[in-house]
């Protein structure tokens, strides 16, 4: 009698223990993963430090799309070179595109915020307008790939913070990103596609001579075709990096 009850516990024992390490792994597994999403304090503080590196690293980042005629044959591209690059969406644009920033998540490239009408006027509106640019960028790009409550931590400022357009205005707001968790980057290379109609020699050009010198390149680019479509240059472009010693990074 005695010794089927101490069978029974023990088989009950082993029981209880398989159900602890299971639930056990199951916490560190979903702990895990949720950390594997972006957490504000990682992107910040890697966005922080991202030109203190002695490594040779650039930074593709696309602005302004996802565009229909462009942003597919751009990921077509980085899936060929194997590459992960940044695309800072437009809000506007991804309600009517979902399946492309669908496509962007995917592929495992970061998915940035460029507000959603890409207008100053409205972006500076008030303090509720600026935030409310950023947020409703948030809920389509969550609503495109499937995430609730969809945080992306990095803005970029149309036109850029360092350039003169709304200065100001730029200055007084820049205080609120962080009141939700939030921080920005601008860029320290370009090919000029999106300042007047180059020849694409002449973008590559321009990256070349935007990226002399520099141990950690974020490259501004545009996957829209308001003016120059860098998708033309982008195999070039990357050629030309990698052959200068260049690894690619995105900001995940
Ligand atoms: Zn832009």
């Amino acid at each position: 009698m005695s010794l089927k009850i101490f069978l029974f516990n023990k088989k009950t024992l082993i029981f209880c223990f398989f159900i602890l390490i299971t639930s056990f792994l199951t916490t560190i597994y979903s702990l895990t993963n949720s950390f594997a999403e972006n957490s504000p304090i990682e992107i910040i503080d890697k966005i922080n430090n991202i030109y203190n590196s002695n490594e040779k690293i650039a930074y593709l980042t696309f602005d302004d799309g996802p565009s229909p005629n462009i942003t597919p044959k751009i990921l077509d591209i980085l899936q060929e070179e194997n590459i992960k690059a940044s695309f800072f969406v437009i809000g506007k644009k991804v309600k009517e595109q979902p399946n492309i920033v669908k496509r962007i998540y995917e592929e495992g490239h970061f998915i940035g915020n460029h507000s959603y009408s890409h207008d100053n006027s409205l972006l500076y509106k008030s303090k509720e307008s600026f935030l409310s640019e950023i947020q409703k960028t948030d809920i389509e790009i969550g609503k495109a790939i499937g995430i609730e409550n969809y945080h992306s931590f990095l803005f970029r400022f149309p036109n850029g913070f360092m350039s003169n357009i709304y200065k100001s205005k730029k200055e007084e707001y820049v205080k609120y990103l962080s009141n939700i968790n939030y921080t920005y980057i601008d860029w320290n290379a370009l090919n000029k596609d999106s300042e007047k109609k180059y020849s694409n020699y002449e973008l590559l050009e321009n990256l070349k001579t935007s990226t002399r010198n520099k141990n950690v390149l974020v490259i501004l680019m545009h996957d829209s075709k308001d003016v120059n479509d860098s998708s033309l240059v982008l195999k070039n472009s990357i050629d030309y990096l990698k052959s200068i010693g260049y690894i690619f990074k995105d900001f995940n």
